[in-house]
């Protein structure tokens, strides 16, 4: 990707975790990783090689060791970050390493001890204190959401019905890039609120989850953290700035280890770590720059991370190492992955009012009621103003106030009106009850006025408090910046973090600028020499020589390294293909034996593939349009009636005599009685036309409604015996 002037490259960190308690009982080979914080390097010592062997120097934007503060990694490569989402910008940190290394603990860490918050109740504290330290005429609002992918498919950790809810799908629009559909997202007012989404998230995580430890190494979290901020511009209009920050826990990096189950393999090998190793591919591809297509479709994680990686938003990856030598090949290829996402360029720009800011639309819907709230106020007046007596309001509307002050003023007015308006209807309802002069009749009637007129009044003063209470609930979403300036200890603290802020900074551009004078001395140094001697020529070429010796040893290494593992990755690949081979051969074989191949044919013809939700689907059998008008067209048998109806049944509604199964495919038969004539066995001499119901022991059947001589006659005869034997039978 070409460096432009916006343009600026992913931070990658690294954290060591100390040895846990099992690793150092298990003797003293201890730890194989060792760092040096001044230079922001980290050195990998290869337990298994020979002591001359070089150890392997990974450089990158800083290293935290077994001793390091989760502060300290906050203050010197998050806190920048967050400023900067705060002011408008999108950022996003992941944490990345083998299951065990301390992903979780960088991230969320020990909430309940200070020292031990992760990067995510920080970067809490930070957003809140920075919106209630901010000037007052910004305000804010900041929602929160939480989904995990698992297995391919994004979940919803905040929608109630975690467990059974669908997988949801990504979209993508031209304002906001990819983003998850109906994701639920809350607003949060307070750090309070904000830690209970989190915490419910997780808890939604750890019950969904048989195996906790086994589910967490193979899903990745993210917490989604969007922060808008209104301030009027130099035009004297609210300009909008939305940040989004994405909080990544990612799976396990270390390879899956293999089930061995049948058909679970099949299920595993086409979905797991499918994202992670996606990412790996997109990394690659922007690392290597050269590759024109980034691979970002194929996966949901790569797909939802586009703006991260390549595009408008600032990256932090924190590469998480365990010290232990046993995870060796791991660890070196966590430091060779994240040294290529080192070389990745973002071009981050500053999101100013973007049309899907929901901010815009709060300020909106709150302003609307406050125009409702008002119109009330004036509409009480009025009526204040048109009462005769006027007793008792004395006091004169003030000069509108703005905001919050304004709300409570409309409310109180309102009230008070309220209050003296039913005074008033009290006291003339007594004057009625007391008039003698009055008709009892008359008398109630203007009671019942009177009643009618206060119910009016109280529904009035609900629709009043219900409009106030969902204009206050509206405001308070809203955080209004500048709140505890004044704040003594608040102002204390500022002073301490900005120290600390300062402190991180100058560690950070000590740093930078060590990396870069060791860079340029290796440059250097053959233009500085000047030699006295040959001898000292000599000594120093030779010196030289062994260092570029050294060095050459080193990246032939590295060369071995990377082509073992690429041995080492295409045998197993190879090794999937074959079982992912047999276990479609076992699936031809039953469909080839077992499945009609009609049948085989129609759902072949009927599956297509969804390449946004990656599966395949069928087809409706109907196409959708033509469904309905089919629904409506009517079967020729049934033109004017409810349902198909035969030619027997529609003669029968003509005759009309029997409306109890008027309009039914039933035909009545009478109960023939006669026993049958088995005696005449001789019925070929009799002739034809001779009575059948008599001579040859035929059952007479006949309508309810019908003579049989009418239906012998009737065109429908032909029809009436093809429905007799269609149609059930109800006897009389
Ligand atoms: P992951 O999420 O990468 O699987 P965890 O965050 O669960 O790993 O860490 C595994 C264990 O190591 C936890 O018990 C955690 O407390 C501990 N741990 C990890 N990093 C550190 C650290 N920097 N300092 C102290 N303990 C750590
Ligand atoms: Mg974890």
């Amino acid at each position: 990707m070409s460096k432009n002037k916006s343009s600026e490259s992913v931070k990658v960190v690294v954290r060591c975790r100390p040895l846990n308690r099992k690793e150092e009982s298990n003797g003293p080979a201890g730890c194989i990783v060792q760092m040096d914080l001044r230079l922001g390097q980290v050195i990998l010592r290869n337990p298994r090689a020979s002591s001359s062997e070089p150890m392997k120097t990974f450089t990158f934007d800083a290293v935290y060791d077994a001793n390091s503060k989760q502060r300290d990694l906050y203050d010197e490569s998050v806190r920048p970050l967050i400023d900067s989402v705060l002011a408008g910008f999108n950022g996003t940190i992941f944490a990345y390493g083998q299951t065990g290394t301390g992903k979780t603990y960088t991230m969320q860490g020990a909430w309940l001890d200070p020292e031990k918050r992760g990067v995510i109740p920080n970067a809490f504290d930070h957003i809140f204190t920075h919106i209630s330290r901010s000037q007052s005429d910004k305000q804010y609002l900041v929602r929160a959401s939480y989904l995990e992918i698992y297995l391919e498919e994004v979940r919803d950790l905040l929608d109630p019905n975690h467990g059974s809810a669908r997988a949801l799908e990504l979209r993508e629009s031209p304002d906001s890039g990819v983003y998850v559909r109906d994701l639920t997202s809350c607003v949060c007012k307070s750090i309070k609120e904000i830690e209970e989404v989190m915490n419910v998230g997780n808890q939604a995580r750890a019950v969904g989850a048989t195996d906790m430890n086994e589910h967490s190494s193979r899903s990745h979290a993210l917490f989604l953290i969007t922060v808008e901020c209104s301030q009027p511009g130099p035009d004297g209009r609210k300009h909008i700035r939305v940040g989004r920050l994405n909080l990544v826990d990612l799976a396990g990096s270390e390879r899956q280890a293999k089930t061995g189950v049948q058909g679970e393999r099949l299920k595993e090998a086409a979905k797991i770590n499918l994202s992670l190793s996606a990412l790996g591919n997109v990394i690659s591809a922007l690392a290597d720059g050269r590759s024109g297509h980034v691979p970002y479709r194929d996966s949901k994680l790569t797909r939802l991370l586009q703006d991260s990686l390549g595009g408008n938003a600032k990256t932090v990856m924190v590469a998480t190492l365990g010290p232990a030598p046993q995870h060796y090949d791991e660890t070196l290829t966590t430091l060779r992955y994240a040294n290529r996402a080192k070389n990745i360029q973002n071009q981050p720009r500053v999101n100013e009012d973007p049309k899907d800011a929901l901010l815009r639309e709060f300020q909106n819907e709150i302003a609307r009621l406050r125009a409702q709230l008002n119109h009330r106020k004036w509409r009480s007046k009025q009526k204040k103003e048109e009462q005769v007596d006027g007793e008792g309001w004395e006091r004169d509307g003030e000069e509108e106030t703005e905001g919050e002050e304004e709300g409570e003023e409309v409310e109180k007015e309102a009230e008070e009106y309220v209050k003296l308006e039913e005074q008033r209807l009290e006291r003339e309802k007594e004057a009625i009850r007391e008039d003698q002069f009055l008709l009892a009749e008359e008398k109630q009637r203007l009671l019942g006025e009177k009643e009618r007129m206060m119910g009016d009044l109280r529904k009035e003063q609900e629709a009043t408090e219900q409009l106030t209470a969902k204009y206050k609930a509206m405001e308070s979403k809203l955080l209004v910046g500048g709140k505890n300036i004044m704040d003594h200890t608040n102002e204390q603290q500022k002073m301490l973090e900005m120290k600390r802020h300062e402190i991180a900074e100058q560690s950070r551009s000590e740093r930078e600028i060590q990396q870069q004078v060791l860079a340029q001395d290796e440059e250097t140094l053959e233009l500085r020499e000047t030699f006295t001697s040959l001898q000292q020529e000599v000594e120093a070429k030779t010196k030289k020589l062994k260092k570029l010796y050294a060095k050459l040893q080193c990246i032939k290494a590295e060369i071995q390294d990377v082509n073992d593992e690429h041995v080492r990755s295409r045998q197993e690949l190879e090794q999937t293909q074959n079982e992912l081979t047999r276990e479609l051969k076992f699936k031809y074989l039953i469909i080839e034996n077992f499945i009609p191949p009609e049948e085989k044919n129609k759902i072949m013809n009927r599956l297509t593939f969804d390449p946004e939700e990656d599966q395949w689907k069928f087809q409706p059998l109907v196409a959708a349009e033509s469904k309905s008008s089919q629904m409506k067209k009517r079967p020729a048998s049934a033109v004017g009636y409810k349902r198909p109806i035969s030619q027997f049944a529609r003669v029968a509604i003509k005759m009309g005599t029997n409306s109890r199964y008027r309009a039914e495919n039933i035909m009545f038969l009478e109960l023939d009685m006669t026993p049958p004539n088995t005696a005449s066995l001789d019925h070929q001499s009799h002739s034809v036309d001779s009575s059948p119901t008599k001579d040859r022991g035929v059952r007479k059947s006949r309508s309810w409604c019908q003579p049989p001589k009418s239906i012998a006659s009737s065109s429908s005869n032909v029809s009436l015996s093809s429905c007799h034997a269609a149609t059930p039978m109800a006897a009389q």
